[in-house]
């Protein structure tokens, strides 16, 4: 077919389009597959339900047009030339009017992505109509970003997935599938260093005073600390009917009322070992990922399910009660619930917060009460549960424990046992190698 016959087509499609709204009555009334009913045949079939399908793909096939035409006038370098001068995206809002209701810049921005071979399947899916234009920018964004993290090769395994994910879910449904990518495809570490640079943009605001005596906070949280946050309020924040009454709170509500309970019952455990047990975060990861401290682990049961943490990050949480690690086995049985002789008991809690005091770390007065039981020789390294192997760390000094890999040994001095850290970086890895080598000697 020639450029010509095309654009009769296009022109009688559209004339189509414009007396569609005469004929709509003769339309049936849909109804399931299998059920062809006369007025059905007469209509075409499929109903309205149908009819709005086929408007919906040719809209989205002239989405994709605009695109093609944009990448051959770009490639001709048509839309600078001429008196005007026009910009790429000038050119485009000047000759697509509905685009200057907005979309003008992700055309160009597309029609010069489809133009590299890195996005050839992007644009396949486009050609093919199962990947809508708007949901073709956001893989080509997440990609261009994904694309110097990634090991060798995974090029194409990851652009095929974001191009499921986007088709499936839109724009959105690629940004959630990072992280899952990263620790699928990514560099070695790539995961873990995003993860910890996330520390770095965890806040809570001041409150901001607004009418009626309420106050707004803005609470910025790293994947971690949503995984915590999420796996705590979950049991809290489910509705509670009260004598068999809905319960009508909202769900912004129901979590809001939640963190309150939480601070409430943390506060009023001040002092003591106990820990709820229904505020546990579950993590599912496989032996060698855990071993290795590679890969990452995904998060189950909240309504965070599914987000994933890097490797390190779950080798610090299981030192610690409150995160359960199921680890799995190659096959995805489960090898370890990780319950039984993971956790220092609550009597070894008691010494240990006698026997330490608070922090362990060199300067810190955190108290007992603010402080995790660390593994000195990390349990993913079959480090025991036994006081020897135990040490008390705040929050933030366990991060740096784990992130910069310190060893820590339990001395005698004369005021009875402690624990003494080395603050070389990698201390932890000499620790493990000299075990390594008792252990054969
Ligand atoms: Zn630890
Ligand atoms: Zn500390």
């Amino acid at each position: 077919m020639s450029l010509a016959q095309h654009r009769e087509r296009i022109a009688a499609a559209r004339e189509s389009l414009g007396a569609l709204g005469t004929v709509l009555w003769q339309a049936g009334s849909g109804g399931c597959a299998g059920d062809h009913s006369e007025d059905q045949r007469a209509d075409g079939g499929g109903g309205l339900a149908g009819l709005l399908g086929e408007v919906d793909a040719l809209g989205g096939a002239c989405d994709a047009a605009r695109v093609a035409v944009t990448a051959e006038a770009l490639d001709r370098g048509e839309t600078s030339s001429g008196p005007l001068a026009l910009s790429p995206v000038q050119w485009v809002r000047r000759h697509a009017p509905t685009t200057r209701a907005g979309g003008a810049g992700q055309v160009v921005a597309l029609a010069h992505a489809f133009a590299k071979p890195v996005n050839e399947a992007v644009k396949e899916a486009v050609d093919a109509g199962r990947l809508p234009v708007r949901s073709a920018a956001a893989v080509v964004v997440e990609a261009d970003k994904l694309r110097p993290l990634l090991a060798d090769g995974a090029d194409a395994p990851v652009v095929a997935g974001l191009v499921d994910m986007a088709a499936e879910h839109g724009p959105r449904g690629c940004r959630l599938l990072r992280s899952a990518l990263l620790a699928r495809y990514g560099r070695d570490g790539v995961l873990q260093d995003e993860q910890d640079a996330g520390k770095t943009f965890v806040s809570l605001s001041q409150p901001h005073d607004s009418p009626g005596g309420i106050s707004e906070y803005r609470l910025s949280l790293d994947a971690e600390g949503r995984a915590v946050l999420e796996a705590a309020l979950g049991p809290l924040s489910a509705p509670r009917p009260v004598e068999g009454e809905r319960d009508l709170r909202s769900s912004d509500r129901r979590r809001g009322d939640a963190l309150v309970q939480l601070v409430r019952r943390a506060v009023a455990a001040d002092g003591t070992v106990g820990k709820n047990s229904s505020t546990t975060l579950f993590l599912t990861m496989d032996w060698e990922s855990l071993r290795d401290a590679v890969g990452a682990a995904t998060t189950l049961g909240s309504v965070d399910s599914g987000s994933h943490l890097a490797a390190e990050t779950v080798r610090r949480l299981a030192c610690d009660a409150s995160v359960i690690p199921v680890v799995l086995g190659s096959h995805g049985e489960v090898l370890d619930l990780g319950r039984n002789v993971r956790l220092f008991t609550p009597a070894q809690t008691r010494r240990l917060w006698l026997r330490d005091g608070g922090c362990t770390f060199p300067g810190c007065d955190a108290p007992p009460s603010w402080t995790d039981g660390h593994h000195l020789v990390h349990w993913a390294d079959f480090g025991s549960s036994d006081l020897t192997n135990a040490a008390l760390l705040c929050e933030r000094h366990h991060t740096i424990a784990h992130q910069r890999r310190l060893a820590g040994r339990v001395v005698l001095s004369p005021e009875g046992e402690r624990v003494v850290w080395d603050l070389a970086r990698g201390s932890y890895d000499e620790l493990l190698a000299l075990r390594a080598a008792q252990e054969r000697a």
